[in-house]
């Protein structure tokens, strides 16, 4: 495997040393749902440029323009059109991969890229929940890029390093958890989703069985929300994460929706609290990306709706540029303390979005410091 010695551990070691340059990017499943979203996020992007694409072998060799059918509003941005899609394997020309390849091949491949020592940022559920790689959303447990000096520590992941944002829903649930949890304690928690067609990638579910109807079934994605929150919340405890221990119960639909999930959620607390408490709590709640003003974080993470029919996909899914959670029908409820209705865009915070966020985290800490200059 060809590896990139005179690296100098690229994302890990916080060099003195600041380059004015553009971190470059090699996006893995340039083609896909997740791929195209991320080539639009990064058009223009002040401190990351794209210099390397890569998919299947139906679109290697051809150049993006001819090997991608651009499926998202507006033009496909120039720069990718005459980049030639490549296989996804190192080298490739550029400083940090983005990974959006189906679970099955990620594994391997963004293994792969680390060894090489490349810092992967990756969409896939293939490692996320593996003890030492970060299950990060800045908003709600930054603390957790410890995990990375371990990684470095173990040297499982050679020179390189390894970093995940969550489900789509995953995360659309623990940011809206996430002020509960800091203010009232979380002890249990029922979630049923309605999420969007394009959740499932291109051209994902049938027409004909989306069309008026209800799925009740998304494959993985229960057992995925159920243990990702509760590594999401977990307590960093010296080099490893304890996990959140109260219980998480989800039940997911694919509703006729193409952008948008939507999650119908009851939580229990452990502190009493009033209903404009938890109102003002989502309102309220900021974190670490807004402090750093980082250029894809939201003004606010959680906008609270007070009208009676809202969150609604169509309305709501690109509240701060895709990047918010609407939160609304916030209510006493019978059986747990109470509950909401949360609603976010899939591929922008659920996918592309939380990537891209969590790279300017690393890149605002300092961790692309130094990262060494190459090219394949
Ligand atoms: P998608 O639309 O099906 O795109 C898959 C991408 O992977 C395409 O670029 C495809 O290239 C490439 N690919 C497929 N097989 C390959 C192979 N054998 N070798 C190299 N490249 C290959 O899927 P997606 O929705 O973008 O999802 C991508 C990943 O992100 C998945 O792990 C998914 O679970 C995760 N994710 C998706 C969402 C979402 O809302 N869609 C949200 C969160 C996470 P070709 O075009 O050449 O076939």
């Amino acid at each position: 495997m060809p590896t990139r010695s005179s690296c100098r551990v690229p994302g890990l070691q916080r060099e003195t040393e600041m380059t004015n340059r553009k971190v470059r990017v090699g996006i893995l499943g340039a083609t896909g749902t997740v791929g195209q979203r991320l080539i639009q996020m990064l058009d223009q992007h002040p401190q990351f440029e794209v210099t390397a694409l890569a998919a299947s072998e139906r679109s290697q060799a051809r150049s993006f323009e001819a090997a991608c059918s651009w499926r998202l509003p507006g033009e496909m941005p120039a720069l990718a059109r005459t980049l030639v899609v490549q296989s996804p394997e190192p080298p490739l020309d550029c400083d940090v991969i983005f990974s959006s390849l189906p679970a099955a091949l990620a594994r391997e491949v963004e293994m792969e890229f680390a060894r090489a020592g490349y810092p992967v940022i990756s969409n896939s559920s293939a490692f996320r929940m593996e003890p030492d790689v970060p299950l990060l959303i800045p908003e709600v447990n930054p603390q957790h890029l410890r995990l990375l000096e371990t990684q470095r520590e173990k040297g499982r992941f050679g020179p390189g390093s390894l970093l995940t944002n969550p489900n789509c829903s995953t995360v659309m649930l623990a940011l809206a958890l996430a002020p509960l949890h800091a203010r009232f304690g979380v002890t249990a928690v029922v979630a049923t989703t309605l999420q969007a067609l394009s959740g499932a990638g291109y051209p994902g579910v049938a027409s004909l069985d989306a069309a008026d109807n209800v799925i009740p079934f998304v494959e993985n994605e229960e057992e995925k929300i159920e243990r990702e929150t509760l590594k999401i919340f977990g307590r960093l405890n010296g080099t490893r994460i304890e996990e959140a221990a109260f219980p998480v119960s989800a039940q997911c639909h694919r509703v006729n929706v193409s952008e948008g999930h939507m999650a119908a959620v009851r939580v229990k607390l452990a502190q009493k609290a009033r209903l404009e408490d938890v109102r003002e709590a989502f309102a309220s709640f900021t974190a670490l990306p807004q402090e750093m003003k980082l250029r894809t974080a939201p003004e606010r993470p959680l906008i609270v709706r007070d009208e009676h029919d809202r969150p609604q996909p169509r309305l709501d899914r690109e509240a701060g540029n895709g990047m918010s959670v609407t939160i609304g029908r916030i209510i006493p409820d019978r059986v747990l303390d109470f509950r909401f209705v949360a609603l976010s865009h899939n591929t922008i915070r659920g996918a592309a979005g939380a990537t891209l966020l969590n790279a300017e985290l690393l890149s605002a800490m300092g961790y692309f410091d130094g990262i060494c200059s190459k090219t394949a």
